[in-house]
């Protein structure tokens, strides 16, 4: 009986692994007479070849799934005029990005050998970029360009596989896997009978699916161009956009060249965690964009922010003040990179404070058998010998409906997130109408800051800083 069992296993192992030979050659096989079809589809090999450069100017609605103003949906939408330009020959990427709504920015990205640099247009400055990585960044470009992305399965065709036949919308579609040189494989669907690329999906550990669609397509200089574009992430809709403009085989140069206006600034440092004492007392802890305060009080620590690393904050903060608990951790608000620190709250036995309307979207973040959480509605006030510190919402704003500053009146230090901050030294945007509905509350509240800090800088803002950020955009608008 096991003799005969140990036969049948075996003979089931030889066969399964013929068959799956044979399944990786069917599978290429397969690939190759479909991919020969979709190029076909797409203008020809010849045509895709000789396509050497691709400009789309787009209008893109942006879904702020959890960083809306409210906590749940439905989220806001974010509206932003972009472009993308690739040349492969001379491996030059451009892209911009410019708010369409009343947020002020206006952003860019020049990939060309050693003039790569980041722009922000309206603070006029240029930053160098140290290690450009042409394919690296034109891969977010040619992911949403099926002709891009058609033009790679040809010169990648060694890599794909055929997973097998899908319906999408009804209609029976091929779907082909693409490997390029950077990222995750992307299962590309073709409709069977256009042989068009209508949806792509490739798999993320942090995201989960994210699914590409492609719609309207219309030709330019023969080759099929998509009109519509949607994104989704884990089957949510994440954003949708109109290619407004395609234009193909234009030279980009004049657009990879700085204007004589712009400011070349320093590479942007690394920033290691750190510890500084901004007053007796009172630290600002983080590195790599993420801080938060803590504040001695007379027989325990208070701790602000909710950002990623709260653990290695606080032990930066032990070294200096070894032997009082953390009583309180203060969550600002609800968005998803500030909360992260509610789980870290709740592991070292901290009654964590939030604003009421954003207590069940911390609770859900958070597990843990027994943590303890308390809810603040407009004001808390904390007393000690020293300091005097006010949890105080200060919001709606245009990015949170309640947004939680922490305030020392007598050191004039004020802590918050998202509202405002340097990037570098002497670096001042705009204030966008965020930032100048903080500036408004502010006054309302009689908050006066001299020192400004922020959950995403390292950098000490003034009152003064906050003042120009308000000119600036005053100008923007009379010069519109
Ligand atoms: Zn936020």
């Amino acid at each position: 009986m096991k003799k005969y069992q140990y036969i049948l296993i075996s003979l089931l192992l030889i066969s399964n692994t013929l068959t799956a030979q044979n399944l990786t050659q069917v599978s290429v096989d397969k690939a190759r007479e479909v991919i020969d079809q979709v190029v076909e589809a797409y203008g020809g090999s010849e045509r895709l070849n000789k396509l050497n450069s691709v400009m789309i100017d787009f209008e893109t609605s942006n879904l702020a799934v959890n960083q809306s103003k409210k906590p749940g949906p439905p989220w806001d939408v974010n509206k932003v005029k972009d472009s993308s330009m690739v040349d492969f020959e001379n491996q030059q990427f451009v892209s911009s990005i410019q708010s369409n709504d009343e947020r002020n920015f206006h952003n860019g990205i020049i990939i060309n050998g050693d003039k790569s640099f980041q722009v922000d247009f309206l603070a006029k400055t240029a930053t160098p970029i140290a290690e450009p990585n042409f394919m690296n960044t034109a891969g977010s470009f040619i992911r949403v360009t099926p002709a891009l992305l058609v033009k790679q399965l040809m010169q990648r065709a060694n890599t794909a596989h055929y997973l097998g036949q899908a319906d999408v919308d009804g209609k029976p579609h091929d779907v082909v896997t693409l490997v390029m040189e950077v990222g995750p494989a992307i299962s590309l669907y073709f409709d069977q009978e256009t042989h068009l690329l209508n949806k792509s999906e490739r798999f993320f550990g942090v995201f989960g699916m994210v699914g590409y669609r492609f719609h309207e397509y219309k030709k330019v200089d023969g080759i099929p161009f998509n009109g519509r574009f949607e994104l989704f992430v884990s089957g949510e809709n994440n954003m949708k956009r109109h290619n407004v403009r395609t234009q193909i085989n234009q030279p980009i140069a004049k657009h990879t060249q700085l204007s004589d206006k712009m400011a070349q600034v320093a590479p942007v440092q690394p920033d290691p965690l750190a510890r500084q004492e901004i007053s007796d007392g009172v630290y600002l802890i983080g590195g790599n964009g993420t801080y938060a305060l803590f504040v001695e009080m007379d027989d325990h620590v208070i701790a602000i922010g909710g950002t990623a690393g709260i653990p290695e904050r606080i032990g930066l903060l032990k070294e200096v003040v070894p032997n009082k608990p953390i009583k309180y951790g203060v969550l600002t608000h609800h968005h998803g990179d500030h909360i992260v620190g509610g789980q870290a709250y709740a592991e070292e036995g901290t009654i964590i404070l939030t604003a009421a309307a954003h207590e069940q979207v911390v609770r859900d973040s958070i597990e843990h058998d027994s943590y303890k959480l308390e809810t603040i509605k407009d004001q808390r006030t904390f007393t000690g010998k020293q300091h005097e510190l006010q949890i105080i919402d200060v919001g709606p704003t245009d990015h949170a409906e309640h947004i939680l500053v922490a305030y020392l009146p007598k050191a004039g230090i004020l802590f918050q997130a998202d509202h405002f901050g340097l990037r570098s030294p002497g670096n001042i945007n705009p204030a966008g109408q965020a930032t100048q509905d903080f500036a408004q509350s502010l006054k309302k509240h009689k908050i006066k800051a001299k020192s400004i800090l922020s959950a995403h800088s390292a950098l000490v803002a003034t009152d003064a800083d906050l003042n120009t950020a308000l000119k600036l955009a005053k100008e923007l608008v009379q010069k519109d």
